[in-house]
């Protein structure tokens, strides 16, 4: 695994953060829970976990957290996971959200309806598989997830569901609308980890064709 001396935190305020802390352990890397500013103020970088991204900004909102991880998620490498994902997204549509803008997409909510909302499918994926995977796809485990609908020009598009970007990056932000904290794949954990020990891009799709 990259060396890393960044401190990485999880955002557990709300939703599956154990499992992020837990796959970062599965790839040797500590964390730590972050809950308060105080907490945020002794990390170098986060995870924002999925879970409901309205709950989450309910309860940041209530101290004054929200501000801070705004600056935050605006200076520092941030891996983010769905409702995380939606928190980064310079616009949230379905319905319109309040959201950091940390990252140059726009994002639909609750995207792929009733009957198909959650379901475990195969994303292709231009990320190496690394010491215990193949490369090609991925299991993308999606829960009532979201569907980025546009792309800037700085964001590169990692994985990709019915030609749909899935994991995209832009600089130090890393961002999935599916869960790999929930299979056993490690890949994305350990791209993020590399990023950190300042690995170059991986290459993208090429350019987005999307709106
Ligand atoms: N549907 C949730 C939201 O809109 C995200 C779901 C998830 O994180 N699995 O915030």
């Amino acid at each position: 695994m990259p060396e890393t001396e960044e401190r990485i935190g999880v955002l557990a305020i709300q939703g599956d953060y154990e499992a992020h802390a837990a796959a970062f352990a599965a790839c040797g890397a500590e964390t730590m829970l972050v809950r308060t500013p105080q907490e945020l103020a002794t990390v170098t970088a986060l995870a924002l976990p999925g879970g409901e991204s309205t709950t989450m900004l309910r309860m940041l909102r209530r101290d004054g957290f929200d501000a801070v991880l705004r600056d935050f998620v605006r200076t520092h490498p941030v891996f983010a996971t769905c409702a995380g994902c939606i928190l980064l997204a310079r616009e949230v549509r379905n319905p319109q959200q309040e959201s950091f803008a940390a990252l140059d997409i726009a994002i639909e909510r609750n995207a792929y309806g009733r009957q198909n909302e959650s379901a475990i499918v195969p994303v292709e994926t231009s990320v190496p598989g690394g010491p215990d995977r193949a490369d090609g796809p991925m299991e993308g485990v999606f829960i009532r997830a979201p569907r980025i609908v546009a792309t800037g020009p700085e964001v590169a598009t990692l994985a990709t569901r019915d030609g749909f970007p899935v994991l995209v990056r832009q600089g130090r932000i890393l961002a999935a609308t599916f869960h790999p904290e929930l299979s056993e794949d490690r890949r994305v954990h350990r791209l993020f980890l590399e990023m950190l020990a300042g690995k170059p891009p991986e290459s993208s799709f090429g350019e987005p064709s999307l709106p």
